[in-house]
């Protein structure tokens, strides 16, 4: 899932700036929910603290919410057009993604980021996401007994370690597993450590982000 975590509140109220009267402060159901930084929960956590804060300020403003199932679907968005085009701003929990898809279908509205996209990330505890992929567009994990280099090692390294890891971390940061011991281990358990002794050529970073912005066009859902 995306995951992503909610701007400070100084940082939203210096981006509201000056000049409306009504905000709608719209939630995404899906990855950002998950990961407590855009559901309906904080939606409604960020709307009474902008209520407070403008109220006390004496500033006359009205605040609505809304939380809809992904603001990357122009399907569930639509579902709201009306609201949003009855507001002064727009402010969106959702990801990156989110924000713009809103921007894309209702081009004269002011649409704010509420949240910085972080990564694409796994829970491993409870409030606790951690990267695992990239979306390099062409997925290597089969090589590597299904740990990704890319992701997992700070330096993307195919063909490491780097001989900097110490008890299983990260030079880097050794809060971090070294990627490539996790690589080691577990093909070691698999008792397929021979797989890595062939030499892998350097990545083929063209599906990456090499051609601009990547689109992906289905044709199952256009043959018969
Ligand atoms: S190889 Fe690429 S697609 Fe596969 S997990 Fe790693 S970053 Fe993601
Ligand atoms: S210590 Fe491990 S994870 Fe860190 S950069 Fe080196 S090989 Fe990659």
């Amino acid at each position: 899932m995306i995951v992503g975590q909610q701007k400070k509140a100084e940082e939203i109220i210096k981006m509201l700036g000056e000049g409306w009267e009504s905000l709608l402060i719209v939630g995404c159901g899906t990855c950002v929910t998950v990961s407590l930084a855009g559901g309906e929960r904080e939606v409604e956590a960020l709307a009474n603290l902008l209520q407070l804060y403008y109220g006390k300020k004496g500033k006359k403003v009205t605040i609505s919410t809304d939380t809809i199932t992904r603001q990357c679907d122009f399907e569930f968005i639509d579902d709201i057009g009306e609201k949003i085009e009855d507001h002064d701003i727009i402010l969106s929990l959702a990801c990156g993604v989110g924000v713009q898809h809103i921007v894309e279908r209702h081009p004269q509205k002011i649409v704010f980021p509420g949240l910085n996209t972080s990564f694409y990330g796994a829970t491993t505890a409870v409030g606790e996401w951690v990267e695992r992929c990239i979306g390099c567009g062409e997925c290597i994990l089969d090589r590597f007994g299904g740990v990704c280099p890319v992701a997992r090692c700070s330096k993307s390294l195919l063909n490491g370690p780097c001989g900097g890891s110490q008890d299983g971390k990260c030079e880097v940061d050794d809060d971090i597993d070294c990627g490539w011991e996790l690589i080691f281990n577990r093909m070691k358990d698999l008792d397929i450590l021979d797989k890595l002794l062939v030499f892998e050529d350097p990545k083929d970073w063209q599906p990456y982000r090499d051609g601009g912005p990547r689109k992906l066009v289905n044709k199952e859902y256009y043959d018969e």
